[in-house]
Formats: structure tokens, C-alpha cells, sequence
């Protein structure tokens, strides 16, 4: 008779759970609603086995979560993930969109054609301006500070 003492690198599932997964919260659309979705902790162990058959784990190499909708592998951090409200989704586009040169006035329709009122569009785009506004001095569009060149009319901006 003999033994077949060995060892082997295993992945076992540990848990599973809900989380948000930051590759399927970022695509999600602007107005998209917030959906957790189901992961696995994965635990990544050497197990000692005889013949082939795991014993113990001696060793853990270590844990990832795994998102079970779109699949990707993340550590175990991801966890505390939050993902950010639609106010502070919708601020960080109005903040991109102005610092890429587009005039104050146009983002506002623009935010109207994705849904928001008038209401809301203006008081977004004015929390994220705040007063920092910058005119051309052309076509006195105004654009957000910072801003150097005027992408209706390339003219140039600033005092
Ligand atoms: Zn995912
Ligand atoms: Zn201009």
C-alpha cells in the first residue's frame, strides 16, 4: 500500500452576499437606479491532501470578492464600497462637462433633454459653478473658471 501525501492550491467559496459592484454601478446610466448584486468570497488555500483528496487548509493565499453579474474579481475592500448618489453622479458629469469648455447655458438644456426641470438643471449646474464664472469676451457665453477658450466661437476668455 502507499500513500499520496500533497498539496494543492484550492479556491473555496466562503461566503456570498450582496455589494455594489463598481463595475456595474458605473454602467448604470445617470438616471439608473441604484441595484446591489450578488458576490462570492472566494478564499484561495493550500490544502494538504492525501490521496488528492483535501484534509486541511494550511495556508490561505488569500480572499476575493467575485461580482456573479458581471464577474469581475475584486479584494475584499470592495465591500465598503458605497456607490454615489444620483446627485453626486449627476454633479461629477456637470463638473467634467464644464471643465471640457461647455457654456454654462448649453449644460443647463443639455441636463433639461436628459430629464431634469428647470429647477433642478439650474441649481445643479450653479452648485458645481458656484460663482466662478468666466465670460467670453466675443460672444459673452459664459463658462466656468478655468476655461481659457471659448468653444462656441474660439475667442478668448478671462478678464
Ligand atoms: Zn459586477
Ligand atoms: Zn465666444
Amino acid at each position: 500500500m502507499f500513500i499520496i501525501f500533497g498539496n494543492k492550491g484550492r479556491e473555496v467559496t466562503e461566503n456570498t452576499g450582496q455589494f455594489n459592484c463598481p463595475n456595474c454601478c458605473a454602467q448604470q446610466n445617470i438616471t439608473g437606479d441604484e441595484k446591489q448584486h450578488q458576490y462570492t468570497q472566494i478564499k484561495v488555500a493550500k490544502y494538504f491532501t492525501l490521496f488528492f483528496i483535501p484534509i486541511f487548509d494550511y495556508k490561505t493565499l488569500g480572499r476575493y470578492i467575485k461580482c456573479q453579474h458581471c464577474n469581475t474579481d475584486y479584494n475584499e475592500k470592495v465591500l465598503d464600497y458605497i456607490p454615489p448618489t444620483f446627485e453626486q453622479q449627476v454633479a461629477s458629469y456637470i463638473e467634467q462637462e464644464l471643465k471640457s469648455g461647455t457654456p454654462i447655458s448649453m449644460l443647463v438644456n443639455k441636463l433639461k433633454s436628459q430629464g431634469l426641470d428647470n429647477d433642478q438643471a439650474t441649481s445643479a449646474v450653479d452648485n458645481v459653478v458656484s460663482g466662478n464664472i468666466v465670460t467670453c469676451h466675443n460672444c459673452n457665453m459664459d463658462f466656468l473658471k478655468g476655461v481659457e477658450k471659448c468653444s462656441l466661437c474660439e475667442g478668448r476668455i478671462g478678464n
